[in-house]
C-alpha cells in the first residue's frame, strides 16, 4: 500500500543541475547578465575622457587648417579676378578691391561694383580668421606696426584712416593710390624720383600699382637711393596679403611670423611681413 510521496508511483526525477542543461549560446545560461558593474562603467568613462582629450585639440587644429586653406583659396580667386579686370582695362589694376573713395586715388574702380568680375561676392574678401569681419582699419595688425593706421588706403578704401566702406580683411599691394613724395624712395631710385620731385604738383604721380611693378622688375633701391637690389621672383612677389594668420606682438612686427600672400603669378605662399627678405635674402631685415 502506498503511504507517502516517496512511493514508487510518484517518484519525481531529480532536478538536473543548471550546469548540465543544454546551452543555446556561447555561455552557460547561468552566466547571462544584464548590467555593467560600477568598475566597468568607470573604466569606460575614463577611456572616453582620454579619447576626448586627445581629439579636442586635434579638432581645433583641423579647423584652423581649413580656415587657412579657405583664405588661400579666396586670395587666389581675387588674384584671378584682378587678372580678368586687367584684361578688360588695358592691363591696368583696379584702384580698390571692393570700393572706396579718395582724391589721391587713380579711380573708384573695384572688383565688385560697376560690372567688376566679383560683383555679388563681397564675402570672398573676408578671411575666415578675421574676427572683425573685415571692419578693422588696421587689417589685423596692431596700430602703428608699419607706418600707421592711415595705410588703410592700401586696401579697399580711400586714403582716410579707418575710412573703409565695406568689409575686407586683405591688403591690396597694387592699388590705385597715387604715390606721395615721401613714398617714391620705397620704389624708385633718386634719379627715377627726379621727374616727380622737380615739379611741385606731379601730374599724374605713379600709382602704388605702378610703383609695385617697378619694384618687381628692378628690386629695392639701396639705402643711398641709387641702385636696385635686382628683380624679384614673380612667384614670391605679393599682390594681396592677409595678416590675420599671426599673433602679433611688439617683437614680431615685421621680421618674424608668417602672413599669407598671393603673388603676381597667383601663387599662394607664406612669408614674413617684410617679404622682401624671404624673396631675396640679400636684402637685409629692417631694424
Ligand atoms: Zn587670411
Amino acid at each position: 500500500m502506498w503511504t507517502g510521496a516517496d512511493g514508487p508511483g510518484f517518484m519525481v526525477s531529480p532536478v538536473m543541475p543548471h550546469s548540465t542543461l543544454p546551452s543555446t549560446g556561447k555561455y552557460p545560461l547561468r552566466m547571462h547578465r544584464t548590467a555593467f558593474t560600477l568598475v566597468e562603467m568607470l573604466v569606460v568613462v575614463a577611456i572616453i575622457a582620454v579619447l576626448a582629450g586627445m581629439l579636442i585639440p586635434t579638432i581645433s587644429v583641423v579647423r584652423r587648417l581649413v580656415k587657412d586653406m579657405t583664405c588661400g583659396s579666396q586670395l587666389r580667386q581675387i588674384g584671378a579676378a584682378i587678372e580678368v579686370y586687367k584684361q578688360q582695362n588695358e592691363d591696368r589694376f583696379p584702384a580698390h578691391l571692393i570700393g572706396g573713395t579718395g582724391t589721391t586715388m587713380q579711380s573708384t574702380d573695384d572688383l565688385v561694383h560697376r560690372d567688376g568680375p566679383l560683383q555679388g561676392l563681397p564675402k570672398i574678401f573676408v578671411c575666415p580668421r578675421d574676427g572683425q569681419l573685415g571692419k578693422d582699419a588696421n587689417m589685423g595688425r596692431p596700430p602703428g606696426v608699419f607706418t600707421g593706421a592711415s595705410l588703410s588706403y592700401l586696401y579697399d578704401s580711400g586714403p582716410v584712416a579707418g575710412g573703409k566702406t565695406a568689409g575686407s580683411s586683405y591688403l591690396f599691394e597694387a592699388n590705385g593710390y597715387q604715390l606721395q613724395s615721401a613714398q617714391f624712395s620705397w620704389f624708385y631710385t633718386r634719379v627715377d624720383q627726379e621727374p616727380f620731385t622737380r615739379r611741385t604738383n606731379p601730374e599724374p604721380a605713379p600709382t602704388w600699382a605702378q610703383g609695385k611693378h617697378n619694384q618687381l622688375m628692378n628690386g629695392n633701391p639701396d639705402t643711398a637711393g641709387n641702385v636696385y637690389s635686382g628683380r624679384f621672383p614673380p612667384a614670391l612677389f605679393p599682390i594681396i596679403r592677409c595678416f590675420w594668420h599671426n599673433q602679433w606682438t611688439t617683437q614680431n612686427r615685421r621680421t618674424t611670423k608668417k602672413v599669407k600672400n598671393v603673388s603676381w603669378e597667383l601663387n599662394v605662399f607664406e612669408s614674413i611681413p617684410y617679404w622682401e627678405h624671404d624673396a631675396n635674402p640679400d636684402i637685409a631685415l629692417p631694424n
